[in-house]
């Protein structure tokens, strides 16, 4: 292939904007604070999991509060019952003593159901500052998310802009390359991401391997518009005044 030499020296430039974009590109994938958001789902995820769990503790707990609540109503009002009828006096003794009998009871009873609701205020409460701390930190953590994500577009915005920049010099460049070397150029970079090496003191750049006598020889012998390609990475070679040939 035959090409301009300023064109092929135009290679190196353009290849230099496509490591750039490149890298550019790896900056854009590896960004730290996309791997803080992956953590900071996982940490989410796991915390509003533990919240529910939790929240059904109390829920049960409440319930159970309820219950109790509804059974010591109704020895409270069974004995102000016995209560009235105990006072009123009327009746046989027999039945006057069963209800002072059923009122020691119910007395028993009541004390034990209200220390048993009692235990479960305490439980309740335990559960609730678990509650309040799981809330805490998921409020934290949504904070921290929030944090990373303007973080991640900053960057993400500065990359584009980076992008949109050596974009722009991209184009106008392409546009000084004749087609069949820039074909030759996109082809290589493909597959190793550089298409294009300076011939520098006789080494190659693009496989840094120094070229052997026959080699330099060719190369020397090509004639300026000539397009030669290293013989170890098949990259385009760009002999300039460096090259040392
Ligand atoms: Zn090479």
């Amino acid at each position: 292939m035959k090409a301009d030499p300023e064109a092929q020296r135009r290679l190196l430039e353009l290849q230099a904007i496509d490591t750039s974009l490149a890298q550019l590109g790896h900056r854009r994938r590896n960004l730290p604070e996309l791997a803080e958001l992956d953590r900071l789902a996982r940490e989410l995820s796991a915390l509003e999991d533990e919240r529910i769990r939790v929240q059904v503790s109390v829920d049960d707990i409440d319930r159970d509060i309820a219950r109790l609540e509804r059974d010591i109503e109704q020895v409270r009002v069974r004995a102000d019952k016995d209560r009235t009828r105990l006072d009123a006096g009327t009746g046989p003794a027999k039945e006057l003593e069963a209800l002072q009998h059923e009122l020691a009871t119910l007395g028993r009873r009541q004390s034990e159901l209200e220390d048993a609701e009692l235990e479960l205020m305490e439980q309740r409460e335990q559960v609730q500052a678990t509650l309040d701390a799981v809330a805490q930190r998921l409020e934290k953590a949504r904070t921290e998310r929030s944090d990373a994500e303007q973080r991640r577009d900053a960057a993400l915005g500065e990359l584009d802009h980076d992008r949109d920049e050596r974009d722009g010099a991209r184009a106008p460049l392409v546009d000084t390359i004749p087609a069949d070397l820039l074909a030759l150029y996109e082809k290589i970079r493909e597959s190793t991401g550089v298409g294009a090496a300076l011939l520098r003191s006789g080494r190659c750049e693009g496989c840094r391997l120094e070229l052997s006598g026959s080699e330099r020889s060719r190369v020397k012998a090509a004639a300026a518009d000539e397009v030669v390609r290293c013989d170890e990475c098949r990259r385009i070679l760009v002999r300039t005044a460096e090259s040392g040939l």
